[in-house]
């Protein structure tokens, strides 16, 4: 048996009240790599909090049975912060009520620490490892999201895997990953049966998953490794049920059978087919004014560049017959997000599609929404 729950103290606001970490350590004594799992950054996306548990249950009985490799730290809700932020009974937990942004974003680049690393005689993956929990250790940690930041990145940036799960808020399930781990980012959507798989090479914005990837890009000439770390997008914020759960949790438990976790099984998949797009051919559809929403496609559908998707309803219209302005795709490809709200404000970011051709302005080079 090598399954360990451990609590961390986290900081808490304020008096008389307290907040901790739920941690799983599954340490084999076969070798292996090290994987890291949490759900819900994003403190009120929960298809992750139940696919972990589910995942959860997998692993404590695979490690009773001695056929776990390596070290595996799971982390079943990632932000005890956002997951108290409710306001009038609704959860508010994508930026943070300290005033300190969007929890998924301005997460540190530690790349000079591990290039740093490299000034030894015998530069070594091991070096940087240490030398990258040791950075972690001298993060400033004032405020309780400094605090909290600090203590999930000293248990996953030695990691080799990292999966963070997220949803969007309607949604197909989509994957966000590097160009430089391509090949391991396609197996993990055929296992999980994404179908959309969404690659760059800098996301910009310094979420969760490019700390984890950035400091081995820095040393890549020097080192032949890197940490295989991607954001998966498990469907809509509606989503959350045992059905999907336990099918995404063993198509994780699967991919992880693929990357020497796990000792026994036969994890090949059925052919799956998986579109990728370049993050700058997403069209992130913007609402043209401010109004109703009307929907003319729906999640999933194929639309062709120039197709009228929606209309949006001007309420304040002289006539109905003057207040509807249409939207169009700019793209050909698969609408894989939606906006779930119906009323939407000019500039909002309503909908998302995986095109082919590179596109200006709003869809580009970023994770699309703040
Ligand atoms: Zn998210």
């Amino acid at each position: 048996m090598s399954h360990y729950v451990e609590k961390i103290s986290l900081k808490s606001p304020s008096p008389g009240t307290t907040r901790f970490l739920t941690v799983h350590r599954f340490i084999s004594e076969h070798g292996g790599p090290k994987v890291y799992l949490q759900a819900a950054l994003h403190a009120d996306e929960w298809p992750g909090l139940i696919t972990l548990q589910h995942l959860l249950a997998q692993l404590i009985d695979l490690d009773a049975k001695g056929l776990l490799k390596g070290e595996i730290i799971l982390v079943p809700y990632a932000n005890p912060i956002g997951m108290d932020q409710s306001i009038n009974g609704t959860l508010l937990g994508r930026h943070s009520f300290s005033g300190e942004g969007n929890f998924n974003r301005n997460w540190p680049d530690l790349s000079a620490v591990a290039l740093k690393a490299l000034e030894t005689e015998n530069p070594s993956v091991d070096n940087v490892k240490m030398a990258l929990l040791q950075a972690v250790k001298s993060l400033v940690s004032v405020t309780p999201l400094q605090q909290l930041k600090k203590t999930l990145l000293s248990l996953s940036i030695d990691a080799d895997i990292v999966l963070d799960l997220h949803c969007d808020s309607q949604a197909l399930l989509h994957l966000y990953s590097n160009y430089r781990h391509v090949e391991q980012a396609k197996i993990l959507a055929e296992h999980l049966q994404i179908p959309v798989l969404l690659l760059e090479d800098e996301p910009g914005g310094s979420p969760f998953d490019a700390a984890h990837t950035l400091p081995w890009i820095a040393v890549e000439k020097q080192l032949f490794h890197s940490c295989f770390s991607a954001t998966i997008e498990l469907r809509g914020e509606a989503d959350v049920n045992d059905t999907f759960a336990a099918q995404d949790a063993q198509g994780i438990l699967s991919f992880l059978g693929t990357q020497g976790v796990v000792l026994d099984g036969d994890y090949v998949v059925e052919p799956f087919v998986v579109t990728t797009t370049d993050l700058t051919a997403v069209d992130a559809v913007v609402a043209p004014i401010s109004g109703i929403i009307c929907w003319k496609v729906q999640l999933g559908d194929v639309v062709e560049k120039g197709q009228l998707i929606a209309e949006v309803v001007d309420l304040t219209a002289a006539a109905p017959t003057q207040g509807r302005t249409d939207v169009y795709s700019r793209t050909t490809g698969v609408l894989f997000a939606q906006r779930g709200a119906k009323l939407v404000t000019e500039g909002d970011n309503v909908a998302k599609i995986a095109g082919s051709e590179v596109l200006e302005n709003v869809g580009g080079g970023g994770l699309l929404a703040l």
